[in-house]
């Protein structure tokens, strides 16, 4: 079967050329960059007022890597505790298996109206796509996910999907979507809006449908992470449940989610702690609670030493807020579920020929691996994706000549001084035209400042030789 991120999108297109029709809008480009900057800087304020916050992030990381090295363990100990609670539980190997059990859940109780609270597990998996052609409306009941699915467009950001979006945008779409009226643009009345349609949905659900933040293996209890509330009501009114999750969401033991619950939320919108943390243990009174555990390519990841780590990830967002690349060129960029740093990450590993430019959009500037609550080291596993990308020739040979070229003088002390002084030399006699033409993909974007005089050896050598002087 075709991966469903083949589904979503089928054609080829480089992470450049995507984001070069983003940044053709040049307005939107400084808004989307200044709302996600103002996100990181409320991260960086939050996170600054918990003076353990780096024991935190060291404490969650331990807690994951041990989990990871015992993942079967945990999740036996989890199906047995949700089970004993009187949920069933179902494993998955990839999205058509998760897909297919969900399907055969509604299905045989002959429910045809579905809720659902923000999951990017189902939203990676295709599940709407999938129940659709299949006669089962579901509604995405997050307002963010339930703006982009009504223009049938796949999120942009996993705790922000409809970051890219300005309010009178919104306003359009409610307008001709939910019939509001013309020009509404204020984020209450587009709010008011939009919880009274959900409303219906909600209270017309036959079955609600979540995802789960954390799985505790020690009690066969799950917590799932909102700002609205909406899981809760999805979950509260219809008789079953379906909670869909990866097989990384498990921790060991209840006491490991204070620590998860504090990094969570501050890390991904800078709030103390998210408005809605709520527990499930069991179905509720009268009620089915039915727990998909989904593989779909995890355990390859894991099998893979140098990149196990990013199954660590808790799905905070930090890493896109931050991102310099992401910012600036939108999350529809990626083409793929989860966008930014982490994406770049993730998408290889379902298809290396499709995802080969991904590792390239980033700047290194290693901001990522900064705030990653889990301590994942994003940075450095996109520079191991472009070496393994190369080596699998997957990668223009354009590129792959100038990094061997580059690679050539880096090592070489005194090619790399030769050269240093031949382009502060030649490069500012370059014709303008030369160094911005459309071949030169660095040049092209980009005014060249003027060349220094010196070098930074020379200027070195000389503050030490005046600073000794004056000694
Ligand atoms: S990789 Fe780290 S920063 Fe990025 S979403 Fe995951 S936990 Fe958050």
């Amino acid at each position: 079967m075709e991966h469903p991120e083949h589904v979503k999108h089928p054609e080829h297109v480089e992470h450049p050329d995507r984001a070069a029709a983003f940044v053709a809008n040049g307005e939107r480009l400084q808004w989307h960059d200044k709302s996600l900057w103002f996100v990181r800087e409320k991260r960086d304020r939050a996170s600054g007022v918990i003076p353990e916050w780096e024991e935190l992030r060291a404490l969650a990381a331990g807690i994951k890597a041990h989990t990871l090295s015992r993942l079967a363990d945990y999740l036996e100990a989890f199906e047995a505790k949700a089970t004993a609670l009187g949920a069933h539980v179902h494993f998955a190997r990839d999205a058509e298996e998760h897909n297919r059990i969900v399907h055969e859940l509604l299905a045989r109780r002959g429910i045809t109206r579905v809720v659902k609270s923000k999951s990017m597990l189902t939203e990676q998996c295709g599940l709407n796509h999938h129940l659709e052609a299949h006669g089962i409306e579901v509604i995405d009941t997050d307002l963010g996910e339930r703006i982009v699915q009504l223009r049938h467009e796949p999120p942009s950001h996993i705790v922000m999907p409809a970051i890219h979006l300005k309010k009178e945008e919104i306003g359009d779409l409610f307008h001709d979507a939910l019939g509001g009226a013309q020009g509404i643009s204020d984020p209450k009345a587009l709010t008011e809006m939009a919880r009274g349609h959900l409303r219906d949905k909600l209270l017309g659900a036959q079955a609600g449908i979540t995802g789960v933040n954390f799985a505790v293996a020690e009690t066969g209890g799950f917590v799932v992470c909102t700002n609205e509330g909406n899981a809760d009501l999805g979950t509260a009114l219809p008789r079953l449940h379906i909670a869909c999750m990866g097989v990384e969401k498990i921790i060991p033991r209840a006491k490991d989610l204070g620590v998860f619950l504090r990094l969570l939320a501050r890390s991904a919108t800078g709030q103390p702690v998210t408005a809605y943390s709520s527990h499930f243990h069991g179905p509720r009174q009268g009620g089915e609670l039915h727990i998909v555990i989904v593989d779909h390519g995890r355990s390859t990841i894991l099998g893979r030493e140098h990149y196990r780590r990013t199954l660590q990830c808790i799905r905070c967002g930090a890493c896109m807020n931050t991102c310099p690349v992401y910012r600036r060129s939108g999350g529809h960029s990626y083409g793929v579920t989860v966008p930014g740093p982490l994406g770049a990450v993730l998408a290889p590993h379902v298809d290396p020929a499709k995802h080969r430019s991904l590792p390239f959009a980033s700047t290194l500037c290693g901001s990522c691996t900064d705030v990653c609550p889990v301590k994942i080291d994003l940075h450095e596993q996109l520079l191991l994706w472009r070496g393994d990308l190369g080596r699998q020739k997957l990668v223009p040979l354009k590129k792959r000549m100038a990094s061997r070229v580059a690679g050539w003088i880096l090592v070489r002390t005194w090619a790399y001084l030769l050269l240093g002084s031949i382009a502060r030399w030649f490069i500012p006699k370059l014709p303008k035209a030369l160094a911005q033409h459309r071949w030169n993909d660095w040049g092209r974007q980009r005014e060249l400042p003027p060349a220094p005089k010196e070098t930074f050896r020379e200027l070195y050598a000389k503050r030490r030789r005046t600073s000794g002087k004056a000694k």
